[in-house]
């Protein structure tokens, strides 16, 4: 389940809602170590096993998804040595998920049992971060925390210096998975600020982009752009569609196409959390 894309980087599967190649967790290895979100609460067990052995300095949540920060909870417990670091406005969630459960419970309840309970971090274990702020893992791999509203307002990507890998979280979309939908989950997707922080993420110039859907890519600079198009495209494409019908309507004429049409559950129920997100996010007069 690990695969090293460069001397101080893993890739570690979490095999998330039980498929191989949809949920990445990243390993990164200096002095000191941090992981790069954590996976499912039901996809834990699986990642501590792989992360048996390895002291883990931090674990760097780029947001309160639970298929991001489910696990936290339990891998912070199976690693007492490390600090939880996120986004001021996904700490309180980490400490506390009962409001993430009941959004997702509320929001995709057949998608739930997937993603398993997740449990809390303790308070004394969670640091916020800064927009800007600097990891020194030492080794010369650091990392840059960098603020990325859009696909959630809470959301951190994390950039490596030296190898000029941007840890995109879920902001510059899917790679190489059967949903090729861009994330515009709920509750609170935002195209404009999506646009702006691919237009930040851009500035820094990576090489690569190590997608948590999934792997490590190249040609991070097209892809950011390719992105931006489809998002406006995706959104754009919504909005016709609501303006002559129901978004229940919405839903089911996207689906019904191809590959949706002919996907697993979990990927249709992936698929309709980006277009009921996409929904949720238009303005109220194109309804
Ligand atoms: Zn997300």
């Amino acid at each position: 389940m690990t695969r090293r894309s460069c001397a101080h980087l893993e890739t570690l599967d979490a095999d998330q809602f039980g498929e191989p190649g949809t949920g990445a967790v990243y390993l990164l290895r200096g002095e000191r170590t941090a992981l790069v979100d954590s996976g499912t609460a039901r996809s834990a067990p699986r990642l501590s096993a792989a992360l048996r052995g390895v002291r883990l300095d931090w674990i760097l949540i780029t947001h309160a998804h639970l298929d991001h920060a489910g696990g936290a909870g339990l891998l912070a417990a199976d690693h007492p040595e490390a600090t939880v670091v996120a986004h001021p406005r996904t700490v309180p969630h980490l400490a506390d998920p009962t409001r993430l459960e009941a959004g997702v419970r509320a929001a995709s309840p057949d998608l739930f049992p997937y993603y398993g309970r997740p449990t809390a971090v303790p308070e004394s274990r969670l640091r916020a971060c800064t927009d800007g702020e600097t990891l020194d893992l030492g080794r010369g791999v650091v990392l840059d925390a960098v603020y990325s509203p859009g696909h959630a307002s809470h959301h951190v990507c994390w950039f490596e210096r030296e190898g000029r890998v941007l840890f995109a979280g879920d902001a510059v979309g899917h790679h190489a998975v059967p949903v090729n939908l861009p994330l515009t989950v709920p509750p609170r997707f935002d195209l404009e600020k999506g646009l702006a922080t691919l237009a930040v993420l851009r500035s820094l110039e990576p090489r690569t982009i190590a997608f948590a859907h999934f792997g490590v890519a190249d040609r991070a600079a097209d892809r950011l752009v390719e992105y931006a198009t489809a998002l406006e495209r995706w959104i754009g494409r919504v909005a016709a569609l609501r303006s002559h019908m129901t978004d229940a309507e919405v839903v089911d004429c996207i689906l019904s196409e191809p590959p949706y049409g002919e996907m697993s559950s979990v990927g249709r129920h992936v698929a309709r959390l980006c277009i009921t997100g996409a929904l949720a996010s238009l303005p109220i007069e194109a309804s």
